[in-house]
C-alpha cells in the first residue's frame, strides 16, 4: 500500500472547520450539547454585562431618570460578571471531558486502521511515518480543536449581539472593530500552514528520538546496554536529536510569535480607535455619558471576544489539517478483510511457483518456489540466514499474498483469511504478553470456549506447566516485569509458553519458525522426540537451525537465497551430499 503524498493547505478554511465540528458532535452528542449550552449562557451573560452597566452608569448619573436604583443595578453587574466568570471556569472542565472523548474516538479511528492494515503495509516505511505523525497529534490535536470549536462558537455567539448593543449606540463601531479581524484570519491562515509543514518535517526526528529514548529507558535493552556500554552513545545521538529539533522549533517559534504580535497589535489598534470613536462622538452630543460607558464596555467585551474567536480560527485551523491527515490516513488503510473461515486439512497445502519481494527491495526474498505440506506432515525449511525461510512461511500463513504463483489449500485456491484462520503460528519474535500465563496461552483461540482443561494440557505438552507449577497463582500468575506487577520467565520457559500457545489454537497446519531456539538441549530434545505426539497428528511446517530437530522430518527443503535448491528426507539428502549434506556436516563437526 503506498500513502499518498499530503497536500498542503488543499482544503478550504470553512471545510476544515466544518469537518473538525463534525469530528467533535460525533465523539460525544450529549457533551457537545452541554458544552454549547455553556457558550450561550456565557454570551447572554456578557451581553447581560454591558446592559447592567448602562443601568449602572444611568443611576450614577442620572438619578431621577434612572430605571431602578443604584444598588439593584450594581447587584445585577456583580451577577452577572460573576456569571460570565463562572461560565467560563465551567466551560473549561467540560473541554476536558469532551477533549478525552475526541482523543479517544480519534485513536479508534487509528487502531481501527491499524488493526486492518496487513503485515506488508505495516512494514512498509511510508506507512510507519504517516503512523507515527497521526500517534503523535492524536495526544494533542483533539483537544485543541476541541477547545478552539467551542472558544469559536461562543465568541461567534458574544460578537453578534454585542455588535448589535454596539449598533444601537453607533453603528460605526462594529465595522472599526470588525476591520481587526480580516488580517488576524489571514494571519491565522498563515500560521496554520507553518505549523503543518512544521510538523511535516520534523516527524523523521521525532521517530528516530523517540526509538532511543524507548531504547535507553526499556528494560529489554537495559542488558545489553549496559554490558557493551552503550548509553553514552547513544545519548550523544539523542542529543543531536534534541538539537535538530530545538533548532527547528526555534525558528517556527519565533515565526508563530510574530503573527502572534501582529495579531494583537492590529486588535489593539481596533480598540484603540473604537474608544476614540466612543470619545469622539460624547463631545458631539450625539449620545450621553451613561450610553458611552455601556458602549465602553461593550467595546471591551467585544474586543475580548473578537480575540478569543481569530484565536479559535486559528487554532482550528493549525489543528484541523491534523485531522484531515487522520482521515487520508484511515482512508489509505485496505478495507476491512472479512473473517476468514477456518478449514480442515483433508489433503495438503501447495505453494506452486511462489515468488515475493518486500517493497522497496530489488530482489525477492522468494524466487519461483514449489513446496507442499501434506495433512500430518512434518516438513521442515533449512538454510543459511536470510535465504528466505520466514518469508515463505509467512506466505505459507497467509500473512504475505504471493505476487506470483498460487497458494492452494486441498486443491483449491483459498483466500488470505481463511487460510490466516487456519494455521497456527509460532515466530522467533514472539510476543510476551504481560499478562497472565492463562492469557499467555488461550489469547491464540478467542472463539474456543473458555475451559482451562484444553489450556493445561498444551502447557503439560510443551513443559510449560513445568514452569507454572513453580508459579505463586499457577495460570493466574501475571508474567512479566514490563507492568511491574508479573514473575519473569527464562527465555526457554517464555518459549514453552509461546509454543503452548500456538499448539492451543486449533488448527490443521501450525507453522514453527524456530521454536526452540531458547530451549535447553534436554528440553529441545524431548519436544523433538516426541513431537508427533505433542502435535496431535497437525501438520507442521518447521524452520530449525538445529538440524538434530529438523532430521526426523517427512520431507526438508533446502533454501538459498530465495530459492529451493534440495528436496528430500534427511537420508535422501545425505546420499546427494549436496548443501544439506555440507550443512549438517558443519554443525556436527562442531560437536565432535
Ligand atoms: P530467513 O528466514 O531465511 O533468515 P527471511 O525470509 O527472513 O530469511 O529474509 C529473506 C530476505 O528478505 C532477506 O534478504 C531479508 O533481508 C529480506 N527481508 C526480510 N524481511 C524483510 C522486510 N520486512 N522488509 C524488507 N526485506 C526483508
Amino acid at each position: 500500500m503506498r500513502l499518498k503524498r499530503i497536500p498542503r493547505g488543499s482544503a478550504t478554511a470553512p471545510r476544515l472547520i466544518a469537518a473538525a465540528a463534525r469530528e467533535v458532535a460525533r465523539a460525544d452528542r450529549l457533551g457537545t450539547v452541554i458544552a454549547a449550552a455553556f457558550q450561550i449562557v456565557g454570551a447572554t451573560a456578557a451581553l447581560g454585562v454591558v446592559a447592567a452597566g448602562k443601568l449602572t452608569f444611568d443611576a450614577l448619573l442620572q438619578p431621577d431618570q434612572a430605571a431602578i436604583g443604584l444598588t439593584p443595578a450594581l447587584l445585577a453587574l456583580a451577577f452577572m460578571t460573576a456569571l460570565a466568570g463562572s461560565v467560563g471556569s465551567l466551560q473549561a472542565q467540560q473541554h476536558r471531558l469532551l477533549g478525552e472523548r475526541v482523543s479517544q474516538r480519534v485513536w479508534d479511528r487509528v487502531l481501527d486502521t491499524t488493526a486492518r492494515a496487513d503485515l506488508v503495509t505495516y512494514e512498509s516505511s511510508g506507512f510507519a511515518t504517516a503512523l507515527e505523525r497521526v500517534q503523535q497529534n492524536a495526544m494533542t490535536r483533539p483537544f485543541a480543536v476541541t477547545t478552539a470549536l467551542l472558544g469559536l462558537t461562543g465568541s461567534l455567539l458574544g460578537v453578534v449581539t454585542l455588535s448589535a448593543v454596539l449598533v444601537g449606540v453607533e453603528p460605526l463601531l462594529v465595522p472599526i472593530l470588525l476591520a481587526a479581524g480580516l488580517p488576524a484570519v489571514l494571519l491565522s491562515r498563515w500560521a496554520s500552514r507553518t505549523e503543518f509543514s512544521f510538523a511535516h518535517r520534523l516527524t523523521g526526528s521525532y521517530r528516530r528520538r523517540n526509538y532511543l529514548r524507548q531504547l535507553l529507558t526499556q528494560r529489554p535493552y537495559a542488558a545489553e546496554l549496559r554490558a557493551f556500554n552503550t548509553t553514552g552513545p547513544l545519548r550523544e545521538r539523542h542529543h543531536s536529536l534534541n538539537g535538530e529539533v530545538t533548532s527547528g522549533l526555534r525558528a517556527q517559534v519565533r515565526r508563530r510569535q510574530l503573527i502572534a504580535v501582529l495579531t494583537t497589535v492590529g486588535v489593539a489598534v481596533a480598540l484603540t480607535a473604537a474608544l476614540l470613536a466612543i470619545v469622539e462622538l460624547v463631545r458631539q452630543g450625539r449620545i450621553d455619558l451613561a450610553e458611552a460607558g455601556a458602549a465602553a464596555i461593550a467595546v471591551r467585551l467585544l474586543s475580548g471576544q473578537l480575540n478569543t474567536m481569530f484565536t479559535s480560527i486559528g487554532g482550528l485551523l493549525e489543528s484541523a489539517p491534523f485531522l484531515a491527515d487522520l482521515d487520508r490516513f484511515v482512508a489509505s488503510g485496505p478495507p476491512a478483510s472479512p473473517v476468514g473461515r477456518k478449514r480442515p486439512l483433508a489433503d495438503r497445502v501447495a505453494l506452486h511457483d511462489v515468488s515475493f519481494r518486500y517493497p522497496e527491495q530489488d530482489r525477492p526474498a522468494v524466487d519461483s518456489v514449489d513446496i507442499e505440506i501434506r495433512a500430518g506432515e512434518v516438513v521442515a525449511l533449512v538454510g543459511e540466514n536470510g535465504s528466505g525461510k520466514t518469508t515463505l512461511a509467512k506466505i505459507a500463513a497467509g500473512l504475505y499474498e504471493p505476487m506470483t504463483g498460487t497458494r492452494h489449500w486441498d486443491g483449491a485456491a483459498a483466500p488470505a483469511s481463511d487460510v490466516r484462520a487456519s494455521v497456527s503460528v509460532i515466530f522467533q519474535d514472539f510476543v510476551r504478553y504481560q499478562m497472565t500465563l492463562r492469557d499467555n496461552i488461550v489469547i491464540s483461540d478467542g472463539d474456543r470456549p473458555g475451559s482451562d482443561d484444553a489450556a493445561v494440557e498444551v502447557a503439560r505438552q510443551t513443559g510449560a506447566l513445568g514452569a507454572a507449577r513453580a508459579l505463586p497463582d499457577g495460570l493466574d500468575t501475571m508474567l512479566g516485569r514490563d507492568l511491574d506487577e508479573g514473575v519473569d520467565l527464562s527465555g526457554g520457559q517464555w518459549q514453552r509458553v509461546a509454543l503452548a500457545r500456538a499448539l492451543y489454537r486449533d488448527t490443521a497446519l501450525v507453522v514453527l519458525d524456530e521454536p526452540t531456539a531458547a530451549l535447553d538441549p534436554r528440553a529441545e530434545y524431548e519436544l523433538f522426540t516426541d513431537v508427533r505426539a505433542v502435535l496431535g497428528g497437525r501438520a507442521a511446517l518447521l524452520i530449525s537451525h538445529r538440524f538434530s530437530s529438523t532430521r526426523m522430518a517427512d520431507r526438508i527443503y533446502v533454501m538459498d537465497d530465495g530459492r529451493v535448491v534440495e528436496c528430500g528426507t534427511h537420508d535422501e539428502l545425505m546420499a546427494r551430499a549436496g548443501q544439506y549434506a555440507e550443512l549438517y556436516s558443519l554443525q556436527s563437526a562442531a560437536y565432535r
